[in-house]
C-alpha cells in the first residue's frame, strides 16, 4: 500500500524507488521476512532501483549520529527503568501516557549521581508544568550552548510544525507530549527514530511516503534532523487498509500473506484506497502495464 504509493510518487516525480528493511529491532524480526516481502513487491511489478538497505549493518553509522548529539550536548545517559519513570511521573501528579507510552519526566537530565546509564535520550526543550527538572545546569548550559552559537545544530525547539502533502498542517510540541525520547534502549537496540533519520539523510531521501499509521513519528523525526543538521524531506503519509474490524491490515515487520497470485486485484485495492480510479487500469493484463497507467493518475491527483 504505502508500497505503491511511495513508487507511484517517485515515477511521477522521475525519481528513484529505494526500499529499506528496518530490521533494526533485531530480536524481533522475523528470519527470511525480508525475502517474502521484497517477492511480494517483485509480484506486483514494483523493483527497488538499488539495492536494499538493511537497517541490521548499520549501527556504526547511528553510532556516529548518537556521539554527534553527545558532543553538542543534545543526548544524555539515562538510567530510569520503566518503574523509574512512573514513579518520577506519579510523584509529581502527571502520570502521563501516551500510546501506553509513559512521557519521559527528564529525571536524568541532571546527571545520573551514581547511577548506571541503560538508555540514551535526546534532549528537547522540556517546558513541563511543575517538573523543574528542565533548569537542572547541565540540561540549561546544553540549551544556553544551542541558543548561543547560531550556525551549529538547532535541537531543542521542542515545538514542530511541517506540511504533510496529504494531511496539510501539522504540528507537535515533542517536549511536552513525548518528552526526551529514546535513541539508543537499555537493551542496546537503536530506536527506530534515529535509524530513519540517519538512513534517509545517508540515502539522500526527498519525499517520505509512508502509512498514516507512522504521521505521529513525524515530529520527532523532524527534531532529530534539525539537531544533526540534516536536510528536512517532504512527507506524505497514505491511507491505511483497515479490516473489518478497522485494524490495520499489514504489519510493518513480519510479511502477511499477501495473495500474490491476484497481483492485479492486490493492486486494484490498494489503488482505490489511495483514492485512484482504478476502473481505468481495468485493462491493464500485468502489473507494470497497470503501473503505467496510474503514474500519469497519481501525478495528476496526488501528486500535484
Ligand atoms: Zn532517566
Amino acid at each position: 500500500m504505502a508500497a505503491l504509493a511511495s513508487w507511484l510518487d517517485a515515477r511521477a516525480h522521475h525519481g528513484r524507488w529505494l526500499v529499506r528493511i528496518e530490521d533494526v529491532d533485531t530480536p524481533r524480526c522475523v528470519p527470511g521476512a525480508d525475502r517474502v516481502i521484497l517477492e511480494q513487491l517483485a509480484c506486483c511489478g514494483l523493483v527497488p532501483d538499488e539495492p536494499p538497505v538493511y537497517q541490521s549493518q548499520r549501527g556504526a553509522l547511528y553510532q556516529n549520529a548518537l556521539d554527534s548529539l553527545i558532543t553538542h550536548g543534545l543526548a544524555y545517559p539515562c538510567a530510569c527503568t520503566r518503574q523509574d519513570i512512573a514513579r518520577a511521573l506519579t510523584a509529581s501528579g502527571q502520570a502521563r501516557e501516551r500510546h501506553g507510552e509513559l512521557v519521559y519526566p527528564g529525571t536524568c537530565r541532571g546527571g545520573l549521581h551514581g547511577r548506571t546509564a541503560r538508555a540514551w535520550r535526546l534532549l528537547t526543550q522540556n517546558r513541563m508544568p511543575n517538573s523543574g527538572l528542565g533548569q537542572s545546569g547541565r540540561a540549561q548550559a546544553a540549551i544556553d550552548l544551542i541558543a548561543d552559537n547560531t550556525p551549529a545544530p538547532t535541537a531543542a525547539q521542542a515545538e514542530v510544525a511541517w506540511c504533510d502533502r496529504r494531511l496539510g498542517a501539522q504540528a507537535q510540541d515533542v517536549g511536552r507530549e513525548v518528552g526526551d525520547f529514546v535513541l539508543k534502549r537499555a537493551d542496546g537496540l537503536w530506536a527506530y527514530q534515529l535509524a530513519v533519520v540517519v538512513d534517509d539523510a545517508a540515502q539522500g531521501i526527498t519525499d517520505i511516503v509512508r502509512g498514516e499509521d507512522l504521521a505521529d513519528n513525524t515530529a520527532r523525526q523532524i527534531l532529530l534532523q534539525r539537531a544533526l543538521g540534516l536536510p528536512l524531506p517532504r512527507y506524505l503519509h497514505t491511507p491505511l487498509v483497515l479490516g473489518a474490524n478497522g485494524e490495520k491490515l499489514s504489519k510493518q515487520n513480519g510479511a502477511q500473506p499477501l495473495d500474490t497470485a491476484h497481483p492485479l486485484a492486490l493492486l486494484a485495492q490498494a489503488g482505490q484506497t489511495l483514492g485512484l480510479e482504478v476502473e481505468h487500469m481495468a485493462s491493464a493484463e500485468t502489473p507494470s502495464a497497470w503501473l503505467q497507467l496510474a503514474v500519469p493518475l497519481w501525478a495528476t491527483k496526488i501528486a500535484g
